[in-house]
Formats: structure tokens, C-alpha cells, sequence
């Protein structure tokens, strides 16, 4: 639930499957432009992730923090380096749904296919494959059980680990 929260806001850019869909119609949508990081990028959005979470998880007090911190990374990743290629900034309107007060952007904001985001996703894929390989499972696991367990398999047959580092043991 805690890397399912660093992501979920996002969810409000799945209106791009319409407008693409649409893009040959007499009307094409732009429920991308309209609704991404306006919908679930905010306060509101947060607070109804964490309680679901919360109602959800055997752990609620770590979850909930976990969870809503989780989520706060998401919108902290967006507001550093998410910076559109026509060069629009993406305010983040933080206090939605109960106010439009607060938006939130950073003038030195990098594009989102700038260095620095290609240099931290290919070092964070390390290290969830480093812990992959010694905990035995991967974020992948939110996809397919099964295919984590070849990644994990896979990285162990090329890179054997010590048992005492294995989290498959009773
Ligand atoms: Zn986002």
C-alpha cells in the first residue's frame, strides 16, 4: 500500500487513454490536460488514500504515516522535476478539493527528461534490484507475483546471497 501511495496520484492522468481515443472524433477530449495533477495531486486526494490504507492494513498508526508520506513524495518528485515540455511548471494545487488557494511550483524545476531524472531512476533501479535480491521480492510484485519471483530468481542465480540475508526463510 506504502508504493502503491507513491504512485496512485497519478491516477488522474489516466484520461489520456480517452483523449487518445478520441483524437480522430468530431470532439476529442483533453481530460489529460484538464484533470492531471489537479485531481489526486492535493491534500484531499491524500487524506482519502491514507484512510483507505488505514482501514485496509493490519499496521494502521505505520501505515497511515508511511502511506501519507509516500504520497507527499510523489507530489515532492512532481514539484522538482516534472517540468512539462512546453515549459509549464504544473503548479500543484495543493489544498484541493477544499480551497484553490495554494499552488505549488518551483522556479528552478528541471524538465522531466532531464539528467537528473534519468540519473535517479537508473540509481534507484539499482538499489530495488539490490534489495530485491536480498529480500526476495521487488516493486515488481505489485504487477505479477509471479514474474517477481523470476526477477528474484534470476538476480539470486547470477548473484547468490548468504541465506541469513533471505527473507524466504520461516
Ligand atoms: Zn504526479
Amino acid at each position: 500500500m506504502v508504493t502503491w501511495a507513491s504512485v496512485v496520484p497519478d491516477i488522474d492522468g489516466l484520461g489520456i487513454i480517452v483523449d487518445w481515443a478520441t483524437r480522430g472524433m468530431g470532439k476529442p477530449t483533453d481530460f489529460w490536460g484538464e484533470y492531471h495533477h489537479t485531481l489526486a495531486h492535493n491534500i484531499g486526494f491524500a487524506l482519502l488514500v491514507t484512510i483507505v490504507a488505514t482501514v485496509l492494513a493490519r499496521q494502521k498508526a505505520l501505515t497511515a504515516v508511511l502511506v501519507f508520506f509516500s504520497f507527499h513524495l510523489h507530489l515532492l518528485g512532481d514539484l522538482v522535476g516534472a517540468r512539462g515540455p512546453d515549459g509549464d511548471h504544473w503548479p500543484i494545487p495543493y489544498l484541493r478539493p477544499f480551497s484553490n488557494a495554494l499552488q505549488l511550483e518551483w522556479a528552478g524545476q528541471w524538465a522531466l527528461n532531464a539528467w537528473p531524472n534519468i540519473v535517479l531512476t537508473g540509481v534507484l533501479i539499482l538499489i530495488a534490484l539490490v534489495l530485491a535480491r536480498r529480500r526476495s521480492y521487488s516493486p515488481v510484485e505489485l504487477f505479477s507475483r509471479k514474474a517477481d519471483e523470476v526477477l528474484v530468481r534470476t538476480l539470486r542465480s547470477r548473484f547468490p546471497v548468504k541465506e541469513e540475508h533471505s527473507r524466504s526463510c520461516p
